[in-house]
């Protein structure tokens, strides 16, 4: 018997299941309740500092800016590193778009590494080769932009060598990562600095908003008066150097504050879900599974799957398959290196995030899904590969 009839499911219920949609812990109300009735309807409030404190907690006492966006915190980590006009930062293609634009909006000039098939995030052999290479032509990289994509660690020991060998600052984008640890150590605290995002879609989140990690105090305190226009210290508004209008709302903050206290619930979600999809689908000769490598703990934020070379059904077949049934997934990212905006950039290529691009797809991760829910999913797609 297919393993599918195990589920007694209702096939007709086509209520929408999401990839990933926000899913409140019930303590944000009270706490963003707390801000109105203490008028710190602002960017400036207690609640912010409370949610640098307790995210601090989390990322091994590093110092924390609550800022905008996880753009905006990628954005002033590249400008704290000195990244100007015409420097080039070596960047992960496969990622989103938002790991390499603050990179431009600097002028700087983005070189994109392919991924190792292991992690998926970038290839340490290519990131050494376009090391060397630069360095060959007398423009050693300012930076390296590190993605932990859905939530998996790059490959921390290998990369963190070749940064410290030819002594490159790194920036994780760990945007999807909060929570993953490499070797128990939190993603975001491996490199000068680390960049989480709270957008809605993210494994919690403030509605919008991001935050800034650094090791050194210093770093975060100009990081804070770079976010609020670089303003001096004077009574009057005096400013001697450009600034952004960056600093994290505190009603969103007050948000954050509730989030946190279920972030630990919903790693363990996330997990769960990659295990139950693991489980149910091992049976499906075409489907093969993202997973965690020695040392390297994930948030698994998304399930991603790969569907074989030579599979019947491909990735598109299979999406809309989902789709006709209200039930959302999505193409893996598609690389940096091919998109039309970047098509002027350099890339140190060897396929892989190409491959991906063209056969893997997000399953639906939503923490608010029930296991009838999930069932609906395994179901759907059984029903493709038993056809
Ligand atoms: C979401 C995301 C960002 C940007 O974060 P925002 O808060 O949306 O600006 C950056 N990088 C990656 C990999 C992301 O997934």
């Amino acid at each position: 018997m297919p393993q599918y009839l195990k589920f007694v499911i209702d096939l007709t219920n086509k209520k929408k299941i999401w990839l990933s949609s926000p899913n409140m812990g019930g303590d944000e109300l009270k706490h963003v309740g707390n801000a109105f009735d203490t008028n710190w309807i602002a960017p400036v409030g207690p609640h912010i500092s409370k949610f640098e404190m307790k995210l601090s907690n989390l990322s091994a006492g590093f110092e924390v800016a609550a800022l905008s966006s996880g753009t905006a915190s990628l954005h002033l980590a590249l400008i704290l590193l000195g990244v100007k006009k015409g420097d080039i930062v070596l960047c992960s293609s496969f990622t989103f778009s938002a790991s390499a634009n603050p990179i431009l909006y600097l002028g700087a000039n983005p070189v994109f590494i392919d991924s190792d098939i292991v992690s998926w995030n970038m290839c340490p052999v290519l990131l050494e080769k376009a090391i060397e290479n630069c360095i060959l032509d007398n423009e050693k990289p300012k930076a390296i932009m590190l993605v932990h994509l859905y939530g998996m660690p790059a490959k921390m020991d290998e990369i963190m060598k070749i940064a410290q060998k030819y002594d490159i600052a790194v920036i994780e984008d760990a945007a999807e990562a909060l929570g993953s640890t490499f070797k128990n150590k939190p993603l975001g605290t491996f490199g000068a600095f680390g960049v989480f995002s709270f957008n809605g879609n993210k494994i919690i989140t403030t509605s919008v908003g991001g935050a800034l990690i650094c090791e050194d105090a210093v770093m975060i305190e100009k990081a804070k008066f770079l976010a609020t226009q670089a303003r001096e210290d004077k009574p009057h508004y005096e400013h001697s150097e450009i600034g952004y209008n960056y600093r994290m709302s505190n009603v969103c903050a007050a948000i954050g504050l509730g989030q946190l206290e279920v972030l630990e619930e919903r790693i363990l979600q996330k997990r769960a879900i990659n295990s139950f999809y693991k489980e149910q689908l091992s049976c499906v000769k075409g489907i093969s599974f993202l997973e965690d490598s020695e040392g390297s703990y994930s948030n698994f934020w998304l399930t991603t799957i790969l569907l074989s070379e030579n599979s019947a059904i491909d990735r598109e077949q299979l999406r809309l398959h989902l789709e006709k049934d209200n039930i959302e997934s999505r193409p893996l990212w598609k690389p940096m290196h091919l998109q039309p905006v970047f098509k002027e950039c350099k890339s140190y290529l060897n396929g892989v995030s190409e491959d991906l691009f063209n056969r893997g797809l997000c399953l639906p991760s939503d923490t608010n899904m029930s296991i009838e829910d999930l069932k609906r999913v395994v179901s759907k797609i059984m029903e493709l590969y038993e056809a």
